[in-house]
């Protein structure tokens, strides 16, 4: 009798135990991409060559060296902000350090990286409307020996705060400093999900300068655009996009007007200021 009411007592027990359990399963799953962009803070545009020490010891960056802009100040944001023209979901929306995103905007589409076949994709999260021309670039170049992977996508806006506020206690409070290398929140282009930064096996899939000298990164100069992608802050740009170069980050806009940009011979940037008048 002794022994039943034990038995009884145990199992109500495993009951109370498990039955939140599963409430919390659930509540995991949706807060999961959060916890994906929290581990991206060390994957934070950063020109240091070994990104995974980033955490313990911030690289110092001197703006004036990393720049070949004749332009001194192309890193400082303009005194008037604005909201941007177009909406996040709109391929052709203008984010720069003018136009920011609300704080309210995140794609509804999301989706894993990996369902384009990206090496390292469990990992990240892209707009599901990229999906298709991702898989056929992914496919393609692997067809000719290229490996991409995937270091960087979708960054919500709170991982932005996260981030800048970061690297602004790691700096000294100084502003100026750290808006050479970390987007203010809403001024992220990541935040649209269309964003990808690659890097690739044949420099152990680390996110930086030495990305271009990679055959991943000349093929993407030469192709990317097939597949709608269009490098976001090209060389020397500086001064127009407000961004050093990163041979890594590339934004999809879609086939159509990527070809456009390609044609036009103009950088994305401009392009884009002239589609959101
Ligand atoms: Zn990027």
């Amino acid at each position: 009798m002794h022994m039943k009411k034990g038995i009884l007592y145990f199992l109500l027990l495993l009951l109370i135990l498990f039955i939140p359990a599963k409430t919390v399963d659930l509540i995991v799953d949706k807060e999961e991409i959060n916890e994906k962009e929290e581990k991206e803070i060390e994957w934070v545009e950063n020109p240091s060559k070994d990104s995974t020490k980033i955490l313990e010891t911030p690289k110092v960056i001197k703006p004036l060296n990393t720049s070949t802009s004749t332009d001194s100040n192309w890193w400082e944001y303009p005194k008037d902000i604005y909201p941007t023209k177009r909406n996040g979901n709109d391929l052709l929306v203008l984010v720069n350090k003018q136009y920011k995103l609300p704080s309210t905007y995140a794609p509804s589409d999301l989706v894993k990286a990996s369902n384009s076949g990206i090496r390292r994709g469990e990992d990240y999260y892209l707009r599901n409307i990229i999906i298709p021309d991702l898989t056929r670039m992914v496919i393609d170049s692997k067809a000719e020996g290229i490996d991409l992977s995937i270091v960087s996508g979708y960054r919500s806006y709170q991982t932005q705060v996260n981030t800048y506020n970061y690297w602004l206690s790691k700096n000294d409070n100084n502003v100026a400093l750290v808006d050479t290398f970390s987007a203010r929140p809403g001024h992220s282009q990541h935040q649209l999900g269309t964003v990808i930064d690659f890097s690739s096996n044949e420099i152990g899939d680390r996110l930086g300068d030495e990305f271009a000298n990679t055959k991943a990164s000349k093929w993407l100069i030469a192709n990317a655009y097939k597949y709608g992608f269009v490098l976001s802050f090209p060389k020397g740009s500086e001064s127009i996009t407000g961004y050093k170069f990163e041979s890594w980050h590339y934004r999809y806009v879609g086939v159509q007007y990527a070809r456009e940009v390609a044609d036009s011979g103009q950088i994305l940037e401009l392009y884009l200021r002239g589609n959101n008048p």
